[in-house]
């Protein structure tokens, strides 16, 4: 399959649509994430992401009035859920791969896997906490952050494995996405001290940026700004999520540490349901994604949480 690299180079300048799935919660079946992407095939995404979901702890209480903690993963199966979107769709599918909840060792398995299958893009990133923990913990000889994993890649593809040293290994050829945040990331000091940290996931073999959703289109023109400044020449694709509910307005800045602008948020609040605050959200993204495009954004990547008929509205103004 085709490297994101490659795909943006081939696109000549114009922009490249892609789009960002999660799998199902465990039990329910492929059909309607499958049939949520259907109707955007026309808009000829060359890639999609799939999210990784890892472990949660969570406190059962029995028909004994006793509690049991299990540990179970509520969204599984994002390999297979990556196999089969590459067969259905014929479109490169790029698995998220976390430190969060793998060791070194793992990490290699599951790297090995997606070689055998032909994914040639992968998307590393640390992970959130384990819930209900409030801070990243790493698994026992796995990686507490994203630039080391980025590193075990990077090495993968010079023929270095794990424990074998002394053995020609087949290199792998994968092309190495990381995240950025253009607002920054919640748990870093300041604007500097993150910055620093992504050029290092760059310096240990990164390919390209995806880049958190945000609203404010001035904050991803800068972030791109400094990038160029500092040298960070590799891709930088913008991260956009049209909103579809009047909770989003108080969800997503809590959850994703970002800001929304004034006009969106009068927008939103004046809104009386959740369908008029989806069009807004429509609207939106609209205008966000043609401005992106005329600064020249080389992907417009749609965080689409499972649901594709806003975006494919979207799409249809834009591609
Ligand atoms: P890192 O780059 O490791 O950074 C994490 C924090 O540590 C930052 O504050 C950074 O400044 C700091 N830091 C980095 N290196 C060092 C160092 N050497 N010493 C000290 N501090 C350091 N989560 C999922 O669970 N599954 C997904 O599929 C998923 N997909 C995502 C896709 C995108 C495009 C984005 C933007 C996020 C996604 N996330 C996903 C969320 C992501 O896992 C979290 O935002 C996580 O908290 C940070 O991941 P990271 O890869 O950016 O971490």
């Amino acid at each position: 399959m085709t490297k994101i690299t490659e795909h943006i180079r081939r696109a000549n300048g114009k922009p490249i649509f892609s789009i960002e799935v999660i799998p199902p919660i465990k039990g329910d079946n492929l059909k309607n994430l499958l049939g949520n992407i259907e109707p955007l095939m026309e808009f000829r995404p060359p890639f999609i992401d799939v999210t990784y979901h890892r472990e949660e702890y969570i406190e059962q209480p029995q028909a004994d009035g006793t509690i049991r903690k299990i540990v179970t993963r509520k969204r599984p199966g994002t390999v297979g859920i990556c196999s089969a979107i590459m067969h259905r769709f014929d479109v490169d599918a790029v698995p998220h791969v976390l430190c969060g909840g793998f060791s070194r060792d793992e990490t290699e398995d599951f790297l090995i896997d997606l070689n055998y299958l032909g994914i040639d893009n992968v998307l590393v990133l640390r992970g959130d906490p384990a819930k209900p923990f409030k801070t990243f913990k790493a698994k026992e000889n796995g990686y507490s952050y994203a630039s080391e994993l980025v590193e075990q890649v990077a090495n993968m593809n010079r023929g270095q494995y794990l424990h074998e040293e002394d053995t020609a290994m087949t290199p792998t050829d994968f092309c190495i996405g990381v995240a950025a945040y253009p607002e920054k990331h919640f748990e870093a000091e300041n604007h500097d001290i993150d910055f620093d940290f992504l050029k290092q996931k760059i310096a240990r073999g990164a390919d390209y940026i995806v880049t958190q959703m945000f609203f404010d289109n001035a904050r991803y023109f800068d972030f791109v700004k400094r990038c160029r400044e500092h040298d960070i020449n590799i891709p930088i694709i913008p991260g956009l999520k049209p909103i579809s509910t009047r909770k989003q307005l108080d969800i997503l800045p809590r959850l994703f540490h970002l800001h929304m602008p004034d006009d969106l948020v009068n927008a939103i609040a004046a809104c009386e349901n959740d369908a008029q605050a989806r069009q807004v959200g429509i609207e939106w993204s609209i205008q966000q994604g043609r401005e992106l495009i005329a600064a020249g954004a080389p992907v417009l990547h749609f965080y689409t949480m499972g649901k594709g008929d806003n975006v494919q509205k979207i799409a249809k103004e834009l591609f």
